[in-house]
């Protein structure tokens, strides 16, 4: 694990800090620490007593306006995180700390907006194309899986995927050939986006576009109307560790070297957007034209 010294999207170096924490269910999951309550059998004695929670800092880019946690997980805490994602150990512990937890999930479960994403990528594909999901979760959400050639998924989890998709592993799908990589509602996990794009680079250098989608919280929307630090109200942080704004989205894409080809702001639910970006390695547009 990594404290982060610069800014997660842009590489800008010194972004502003603010206090915060790590909510309880992630840092019981990933790093084993629950919260624990510091009393006077402690012996401590220049210690208040009281509720302790695992600290982290809520770090800001002034370049790019990108939000994050210092707090960079590695290897270990990423496995002990995600897990059995959404399994009975995870939805007992998650529920156990935020009560209702299990009601919500399956409420935004029953919500898919593949035909958001399907319409806005439609004109730049093959009618029956070949599609690599990555972090693909069963496939459900996956776009065109209906009418695809292939339909690949890479999902650490371990779930069983849909019919008509095939789960396969990062090496494998960094061998394949595909129209389109989908990265969604993947980046805002990551402790380093960057890596994953620079990982998947040689797909994207064999043609594919990549779509990313990743969610516009209401802080980033708020930001970009004011200018009042308000980024410093981001108190807290659970398993999304990377709020983007549009600049910071943008900024991580053209670092990793690649095009936009088309950007837009989707409001999925009245209190939810999301940004969509769809993009592709420069060298392959030229060997089209
Ligand atoms: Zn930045």
């Amino acid at each position: 694990m990594e404290i982060a010294r610069r800014c997660i999207y842009c590489d800008h170096d010194a972004p502003d800090s603010s206090p915060a924490i790590v909510m309880p269910f992630v840092a019981h999951r990933a790093l084993g620490y629950a919260p624990v309550n510091i009393t006077h059998d402690w012996g401590l004695r220049d210690v208040p007593t009281g509720l302790c929670q695992t600290r982290c800092n809520t770090l800001h880019c002034a370049c790019c306006g990108g939000l994050f946690m210092d707090l960079r997980f590695g290897e270990p805490e990423m496995a002990a995180l995600y897990a059995d994602y959404r399994g009975p150990a995870y939805t007992a512990l998650r529920e156990h700390y935020k009560p209702g937890y299990v009601k919500r999930n399956e409420a935004l479960n029953r919500q898919t907006h593949t035909a958001a994403v399907e319409k806005f990528l439609h004109d730049k594909l093959p009618e029956h194309p070949r599609i690599l999901d990555w972090g693909g979760d069963n496939g459900r959400n996956t776009p065109f899986r209906c009418n695809a050639s292939c339909c690949h998924i890479v999902e650490i989890s371990g779930k069983e995927t849909l019919p008509g998709t095939q789960a396969i592993t990062p090496d494998e799908a960094l061998g394949g050939q595909y129209d389109l990589v989908v990265l969604s509602h993947v980046l805002e996990h990551l402790p380093s986006p960057f890596s994953l794009l620079e990982e998947i680079a040689p797909l994207l250098d064999r043609g594919a576009y990549l779509y990313i989608e990743v969610p516009y919280e209401a802080l980033m929307c708020e930001l970009t109307r004011t200018n009042e630090p308000i980024w410093q109200n981001k108190r807290h942080w659970h398993e999304h560790i990377n709020f983007f704004s549009t600049a910071a989205l943008e900024a991580l894409i053209k670092r990793s070297g690649l095009v936009i080809h088309g950007l837009e702001e989707r409001q999925d639910r009245p209190e939810s957007s999301v940004l969509c970006v769809l993009c592709k390695s420069p060298a392959t547009n030229e060997k089209r034209i």
